[in-house]
């Protein structure tokens, strides 16, 4: 019988103290016999408006270990099923994007060696092209499930490829992705025209405005997808500014009537059942979260994902 790695009981050593790792995991050096690695990429070296992504890994950690192991409303308990560390932040270089870029592809490279599902805490968003690179040299084109109030799709920005508002472009045109499987979730706010979503329509991306969701349970949404993707291997990606700033108000590029913490967590329940190979979490800025409840709610919504990766039973 495995011997599983569990997150320390608040029982066992008061919440407030212990290692600084998700949920108070062990702290992994190797990803020999992971299911899932759990990391961080502390960057906003690739962010348009507010920065302070970097200190995310951080505080998601520091407000992750109010979590317990097992999910009261799904069932889920991911810890008796799954081998799941911390395995640390990548070192990546905070004086040059396109070197931190590559950093990480290259650490997902290794990473992908193993069998160990990729969970990561950004972050800006940049971090998920070369997060996606990597996947898809694994695993060809992936069905993405993209959560976000901002299409992310821009050409460029000042004349730059590479930052965290042209992700979804780079992917499509560096066929990283299945784009009539690439669902985007929450988009809303105001743009330079309309073409700033719709272009990505043509391409085959399937939105789904915020407005379009208001006042909505999204457990059809969700089964909607998890049968259009089948049994394809999918990315979800996790902007936190999908929700509403009510709810998650740290973060970079907030944008009004976004989702409620309620459909965030339908939305991920509904995924139970998709071959999830990845994941991430992205844009927690603690400078501007001074409640903590943004960094609660990434590393609740961390937590909502490892309990839908494959192999997680209900009991
Ligand atoms: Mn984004
Ligand atoms: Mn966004």
């Amino acid at each position: 019988m495995t011997e599983y790695n569990q997150p320390i009981s608040g029982n066992d050593l008061a919440r407030f103290s212990g290692p600084g790792t998700f949920m108070r995991l062990p702290q992994a050096t190797s990803l020999d016999g992971l299911d899932v690695a759990v990391l961080g990429i502390p960057m906003d070296i690739g962010t348009s408006w507010r920065a302070g992504t970097r200190f995310g890994p951080k505080q998601i950690r520091a407000e992750s270990s109010m979590i317990r192991p097992y999910n009261m409303a799904t069932g889920a308990a991911p810890f008796d099923c799954l081998q799941v560390a911390d395995i640390g932040d990548l070192a990546i270089n905070t004086f040059s994007l396109t070197d931190s870029l590559r950093i990480i592809e290259a650490s997902y490279d290794a990473i992908l060696r193993s069998s160990a599902v990729p969970v990561a805490m950004g972050g800006d968003h940049s971090i998920t092209l070369p997060i996606l690179r990597a996947m898809a040299k694994k695993y060809g084109p992936l069905a993405v499930v993209h959560v976000d109030a901002h299409a992310d799709v821009n050409d460029n920005m000042f004349g730059e490829k590479e930052n965290h508002g042209t992700v979804f472009r780079r992917a499509y045109e560096e066929g990283l992705l299945q784009a009539d499987k690439t669902y985007q979730v929450g988009l809303r706010g105001t743009g330079y025209g309309a073409s700033d979503f719709k272009e990505a329509q043509k391409w085959g991306f399937q939105q789904f405005p915020a407005s379009e969701l208001w006042h909505r349970s999204l457990n059809n949404l969700g089964a909607e997808i998890r049968r259009d993707i089948g049994d394809r291997p999918v990315y979800v990606s996790y902007d936190i500014d999908s929700l509403d700033p009510a709810y998650a108000p740290g973060t970079g590029t907030p944008e009004i009537g976004g989702l409620t913490t309620a459909q965030a967590l339908e939305l991920i329940r509904a995924l139970r059942g998709v071959n999830i190979v990845g994941c991430d979490l992205v844009e927690v800025s603690p400078p501007y979260d001074t409640s903590g409840n943004t960094a609660l709610t990434g590393a609740n919504l961390l937590y909502e994902l490892l309990c839908v990766l494959p192999g997680v039973a209900t009991k």
